[in-house]
């Protein structure tokens, strides 16, 4: 099953700068058996109880709405700054040069609840940790990481250690 999922990952060098391969699922998403399998994938991977899954903008959309359907939970969208329009929580993290920052809605999640997170790449995991510290200001419990992509040369995974990680594809 990943090494057809694999076939539908395309890598394209030097792009947004250089040095950077990206891994671009879009060949994925335009393939409807393709995308349905790796649906099936990642729901394997996540816990079956979860009352929210977040999805880290813009990537991380794709399936983290099509989790929270199949997991009949809702879905949260965190994004980057000033694509929210009403009140939110903020987070700053750190990139290679700079900052940078995500923000979600204040009433996104009830105390208490079960949050999933979702993106499509983990890296270096400075987006994921700072969206699972966006989920537990709101009062939300962080159940799991889950990544449909994990660059593991980079080790985000040392910076997530405090929560459970999950990622169908390793690299
Ligand atoms: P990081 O905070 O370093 O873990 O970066 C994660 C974010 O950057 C995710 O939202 C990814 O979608 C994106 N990203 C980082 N590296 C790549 C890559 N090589 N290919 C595609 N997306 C990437």
């Amino acid at each position: 099953m990943k090494d057809i999922i694999e076939q539908y990952i395309r890598n394209v060098p030097d792009f947004p700068k250089p040095g950077v391969v990206f891994k671009d699922i879009t060949p994925l998403l335009g393939e409807a058996r393709v995308m349905q399998l790796t649906l099936n994938e990642l729901l394997r991977l996540v816990p079956k109880k979860v009352d929210k899954v977040a999805g880290i903008e813009a990537r991380g959309f794709f399936f983290a709405t099509l989790l929270a359907e199949h997991l009949n939970a809702g879905f949260i969208p965190i994004r980057k700054p000033g694509k929210l329009p009403y009140d939110v929580y903020s987070e700053e993290y750190a990139l290679e040069y700079g900052t940078d920052r995500i923000e979600m809605h204040i009433d996104a999640i009830v105390p208490g609840e079960r949050v999933l997170i979702h993106d499509d790449v983990l890296a270096t995991g400075g987006t994921a940790l700072a969206a699972a510290r966006l989920v537990e200001k709101a009062g939300g419990e962080v159940v799991m990481l889950n990544f449909l992509i994990e660059l593991a040369f980079l080790k985000g995974r040392e910076k997530l250690a405090d929560y459970p990680v999950s990622s169908l594809l390793q690299y």
